[in-house]
């Protein structure tokens, strides 16, 4: 082995410098956002406008109404390590601003084609910085209000590695989304708008309450499972919103942190408040929250990670405890009370500060904006009162869910259904204008030749939720929704592993309205959800036209069933596996399509549903692993009854 020879060290030159740190500071356009978000909060800005194209590839601009710089600071701001944050080492463990490393601008100009406009005094006039890869191209007076402007042009352009692991435009959009939230949470007295390829995604209007805000880009119905909380004590403050025990989630999705108004992640805090729902948190369940601390900022250190994601606290163990404690007596009032008042009707108090307009006649805002003094004062949705729309315009009747008694109990017919690729508008024998029968939900498995139960002999059903039956050995309880999910499980499976997945389709599309964010996954996610049987079209803004959906699949139950897979999709970021959500999605239709507790089920479709699933492999657990049956045997049924 030879050793090198000629080593020498050279101190590397700033350019080199600013673009390794590029590297750990920006790694996707997101990073620009959340970096430029932070900077226009620290300036002290009430409306940052933020305007993306193509996912942040071609441009990110944010525009702000802060306290702006002067030419001096301006040409200092992209230097690395300048900042106005801290002056000495001792601030370094009191920091009270969401910047402090004085690298962020540095690094970002060193990677893109980067404009700041910036102005502190109107007197003075507004200066103007053109930088391409970190070389200063040329620097102007130019016309602006007080405020600043960071363009980010061709992110990536000089680092062609770096541009090659960027995702689709949808995904990093949905990245730069979920940071704008972050931020959007963390302050809701700011006035924040998004827009994406010229269109407005998001206008969170100045002056909000937590509470507001989150009715604002979640939705009503997100808000109605939600308690409000709050604590005040010297070492620690918070107030936010947890779910009500009933209604955790089956993902982390929605799980907001903020520490002195700095969105994190940290351990300690959530298991304090897991901790704080004791039994009332299931398995796999997951509480949503939005929780805002309080601390002295020498209670915690924020420099731990480049992007300032993680913090740490100097007595974790305390946090931990001290959420646990009082967010459990939270959880407990709350199964007594109600905390709301009357949200909807609420008026916010009549604006105090001076409506402030920045210029809008911005090159790079296409939008028709509307003057921020003319916005209503009472809460308005971003977007959409809620996740779905409320009126089904194409359809009079709403469906029911629950058979109607003495209605015919044979199956239908095995109906000629059809393949995926078929797409043409067709009515169904399952129209949506008739109520879905629960033999019509036990229908028939083309896949079954038999229709009668081999080995069990159904009895009767017990208090519509188990069916009774019997075998040689003894006496069976058959779960009635597990066993069904079971069935529809493993047909649609196998169909969708077949590519072959049976569908129903509408002659008149149904109408899918969603919220923001749903929407950009929805649309990220077409083509799988083809593949599972739902054909999907975009119908204009957020909402949606569905064509068709798997057969097994109530009519009634499609948009909750859609709803649920897009909150699963939602943790794209956290895993990328195809096969996952695929199985999860899966998962997911078939246990919205199986007949639920309290279905009241005739003999023949309890012979039916026996039957079928005799014909399951796995029919002894459901997919989620529940059992499917319990079994009684004669022993011990007769060592029960003395009977030896
Ligand atoms: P940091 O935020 O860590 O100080 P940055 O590189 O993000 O470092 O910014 C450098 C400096 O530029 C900041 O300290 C601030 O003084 C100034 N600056 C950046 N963005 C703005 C803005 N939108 N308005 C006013 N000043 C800004
Ligand atoms: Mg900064």
């Amino acid at each position: 082995m030879s050793l090198p020879t000629a080593t020498k060290i050279q101190i590397l030159p700033e350019l080199i410098i600013n673009k390794i740190a590029a590297g750990e500071v920006v790694e996707r356009p997101a990073s620009v956002v959340k970096e430029l978000l932070e900077n226009s909060i620290d300036a002290g800005a009430d409306q940052i406008y933020v305007t993306v194209k193509n996912g942040g590839r071609d441009l990110i601009a944010v525009l702000d109404n802060g306290i702006g710089m002067n030419e001096e600071d301006a040409r200092l701001s992209i230097e690395r390590h300048a900042t106005s944050k801290i002056k000495t080492e001792a601030e370094l463990d009191c920091i009270q601003t969401m910047g402090f490393r004085g690298e962020a601008l540095a690094a970002i100009a060193s990677v893109s084609q980067f404009e700041l406009i910036t102005c502190n005094d109107e007197n003075s006039g507004a200066i103007r910085l053109f930088v391409k890869g970190g070389h200063v191209e040329q620097i102007n007076k130019t016309g602006f209000t007080k405020g600043t402007k960071i363009s980010v042009n061709q992110l990536f352009f000089n680092t062609p590695a770096r541009l090659k692991f960027l995702k689709s435009v949808n995904t990093e959009f949905q990245h730069i989304q979920q940071t704008f939230i972050l931020q959007a949470l963390a302050r809701p007295h700011i006035q924040f708008r998004l827009t994406h390829n010229k269109q407005m995604i998001l206008n969170l209007g100045r002056g909000q309450s937590l509470e507001e805000r989150i009715y604002q880009l979640f939705g009503e119905a997100f808000l109605d499972d939600l308690i409000f909380t709050e604590h005040q004590e010297a070492y620690l403050k918070y107030h936010g919103f947890i779910s009500s025990p009933p209604r955790t989630r089956t993902s982390r999705t929605w799980q907001y942190l903020f520490v002195n108004d700095r969105s994190v992640r940290c351990t300690a805090v959530n298991r304090g408040i897991y901790e704080a729902y004791q039994t009332l948190l299931l398995k796999n369940r997951h509480p949503v929250f939005f929780l805002k601390l309080y601390l002295a900022p020498t209670e915690i250190d924020v420099n731990v990670h480049p992007a300032k994601t993680e913090i740490r606290f100097r007595n974790s163990q305390l946090i931990q405890t001290l959420l646990k404690e009082t967010l459990a007596k939270t959880i407990k009032d709350s199964t007594h009370r109600r905390f709301f008042g009357n949200r909807l009707g609420e008026v916010l108090p009549p604006a105090n500060q001076q409506q402030m307009e920045i210029p809008l006649d911005e090159p790079f805002s296409l939008q028709p904006q509307t003057r921020p003094s003319t916005e209503p004062r009472k809460i308005q949705p971003a977007v959409s009162k809620s996740a779905v729309v409320q009126e089904k315009p194409f359809f009079s009747e709403p469906l029911k869910q629950k058979p109607v008694p003495g209605t015919k109990t044979a199956l239908p017919p095995s109906e000629p259904e059809k393949a995926v690729s078929d797409l043409s508008p067709k009515k169904t024998s399952t129209d949506s204008s008739v109520p879905m029968q629960t033999t019509e939900r036990l229908f028939n498995l083309s896949v079954l030749e038999i229709k009668k139960p081999q080995e069990y002999t159904p009895l009767g059903q017990l208090h519509q939720r188990y069916i009774l039956a019997e075998n040689q050995e003894g006496l069976v309880l058959i779960d009635q929704h597990a066993a069904h999910e079971r069935i529809l499980f493993e047909y649609y499976r196998n169909q969708f592993y077949e590519d072959k997945i049976k569908t129903r389709s509408f002659q008149v599309p149904e109408l899918l309205e969603l919220i923001p964010q749903n929407a950009i996954l929805l649309e990220q996610y077409l083509v799988p959800f083809k593949k599972l049987g739902f054909s999907i079209e975009p119908f204009g803004g957020k909402t949606y036209a569905v064509h068709s959906i798997p057969v097994i699949l109530p009519q009634s139950k499609q948009t909750q069933t859609l709803l649920a897979i897009l909150d699963e999709l939602a943790l794209f970021g956290k895993r990328s596996r195809q096969e996952e959500i695929f199985s999860d999605a899966l998962r997911i239709v078939s246990c919205n399509s199986a007949l639920a507790d309290g279905e009241k089920l005739s003999s023949q479709d309890l012979q039916t549903l026996v039957a079928q699933l005799e014909q399951v492999d796995l029919h002894l657990f459901c997919p989620h692993q529940r059992p499917v049956l319990v079994h009684l045997s004669l022993d011990e049924l007769n060592s029960r009854f003395k009977r030896t």
